[in-house]
């Protein structure tokens, strides 16, 4: 057996294990029993070590220098196990245990403050968090940046100047939008009816399918948050219920199938290796943000989803499609990120990764983070933050070390923009589809440009490959301005 094969052997065995600590994980959130917890933790624990022992084998070292690849594939799959190795032999094992450990009480704390709106109560357990990721960082960092140290867990290759050039481009707009949106005389209204779960749950099923979803390979269960998760050839979703609002059920629903297919989609040759799995989460991002927004909230779609939704709930108070396709993009500035509609969204990530550059370069200190997220807050949305929990402790994110994960939600976003804009020009008659509630003309094109790669390409290169050109910010400027525009006359 050549070094080579040796190591994609046991590479292949990490990562069925990392895909039953994954499935652990999808447990622990839909099916597991309420008694389980402690014992799940001790499992998960558990496996967490013989994971790390396997990351940090000195064979892999071994390995990696005697393999002779045999193709650009094999190129590739080496280059991303180097990369894996020495990040995380970069971190000290003291280091990596104390960050495992206070991010564990941190969440804990964070939960309880958000609870209570008490921010002086998480406060010092942030710092402490921020203090080690900053000392990661530093660890991991190779041009004396810790941001980008940091970037790379999330988005390979992306740095900071180049992500601060796009979304200093981004903002300006943004804003303008949403006063010009804001300012309109035009009334959409809310949705003002209650929808059974069973419909809504039924409906949403559909929507999966209609949307590529191979649920052969994969189950819908609910959960309190939606999730996705598992690759290859078992990849769940979860979705959830709220009787006054089925869009949220229908499009978080939608959003969940987008990530799911591209982990479906991927090149059967690459399951079990480290080019099995998506390349980024800013891709990932724009796969479940293509597929809920430019295709799920489109005209042509809701059009179809207006006529499915009368017939599973009957007349439910909206008239035409019309109204309808402009209730399901109704804007509202509104405190919580993860209810934002597309106008505001990236409002909400423009802020927090601003912030966490500054608290990570040291620029701005933990105890005077909720006065610089207010005040930039009222700057961009023009709300005042009534209290933390509407505020700088509605995500989980710091309290689980997760700086850098911010900006690839925008990231996703402005990739989405561009793929739409390609899609567009390559499948003109796409809306005669949608219309019909069919998607596959988008998703067979999104399989074959973006999904069935995986991790072959870095992140910008699979967008530069799949559109022809460079990603920017301004096919999703454009493509905003006119869908918002066009619906609030503005
Ligand atoms: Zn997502």
């Amino acid at each position: 057996m050549s070094a080579y094969d040796e190591l994609m052997a046991f590479q292949r065995e990490t990562e069925a294990l990392g895909q039953v600590m994954g499935r652990l994980g999808w447990d622990q959130e839909t099916v597991m029993p309420p008694g389980a917890a402690e014992q799940r933790a001790e499992e998960m624990a558990a496996l967490d070590g013989v994971l790390h022992r396997r990351r940090t084998d000195p064979r892999i070292g071994e390995w990696l220098e005697a393999a002779r690849p045999e193709s650009a594939e094999a190129e590739r799959q080496l280059h991303k196990i180097r990369h894996r190795f020495e990040r995380t032999r970069r971190v000290p094992e003291k280091l990596s245990a104390a960050l495992a450990r206070t991010t564990s009480l941190a969440h804990r704390i964070w939960a309880e403050a958000r609870a209570t709106d008490d921010y002086a109560l998480f406060a010092p357990k942030l710092a402490e968090v921020l203090g080690l990721a900053r000392e990661k960082a530093a660890a991991l960092s190779e041009d004396g940046n810790l941001y980008n140290a940091l970037l790379d867990d999330y988005e390979p290759g992306a740095t900071e100047a180049e992500l601060e050039a796009m979304f200093g481009a981004l903002r300006p707009r943004l804003v303008a939008l949403r006063e010009r949106v804001m300012g309109s005389d035009r009334e959409v209204p809310r949705l003002g009816w209650r929808f059974d779960e069973a419909g809504q749950l039924a409906l949403s099923t559909e929507l999966a399918r209609a949307f590529g979803y191979d649920s052969a390979h994969g189950r819908i269960d609910k959960a309190v948050h939606p999730f996705s998760s598992g690759s290859g050839l078992d990849v769940r979703i979860t979705t959830r219920t709220v009787p006054e609002d089925p869009f949220n059920c229908f499009f978080s629903t939608i959003h969940e199938v987008g990530h799911a297919c591209y982990e479906q989609g991927i090149d059967a040759a690459y399951l079990l290796t480290p080019l099995g799995r998506g390349v980024s989460m800013g891709v990932h991002e724009s796969q479940s943000r293509i597929y809920e927004n430019q295709l799920g909230r489109s005209r042509a779609f809701t059009g179809w989803l207006f006529g499915r939704m009368r017939d599973t709930f009957g007349d439910f108070g909206i008239g035409d499609g019309e109204t309808f396709y402009a209730v399901a993009n109704r804007c509202a500035p509104g405190f919580i990120r993860t209810e934002a509609d597309e106008v505001h969204y990236n409002l909400h990530v423009l802020l927090r990764f601003d912030l966490e550059r500054d608290l990570i370069a040291g620029r701005l200190e933990v105890p005077d983070l909720p006065e610089a997220w207010n005040a930039r807050f009222e700057a961009d949305f023009g709300l005042k933050v009534d209290r933390p929990s509407n505020g700088v402790l509605q995500d989980v994110h710091w309290s689980e070390a997760l700086f850098g994960y911010f900006p690839t939600y925008t990231l996703g976003n402005v990739y989405a923009g561009c793929l739409h804009a390609a899609l567009r020009r390559d499948v003109p008659d796409l809306d005669a589809h949608l219309a019909r509630g069919v998607t596959a003309p988008a998703t067979a094109w999104l399989r074959e440009k973006v999904q069935r790669y995986g991790g072959l390409y870095e992140p910008r290169d699979v967008i530069t490959r799949a559109t022809g050109e460079a990603p920017g910010e301004g096919p999703l400027l454009d493509y905003l301005d006119a869908k918002f525009g066009e619906i609030y006359g503005v």
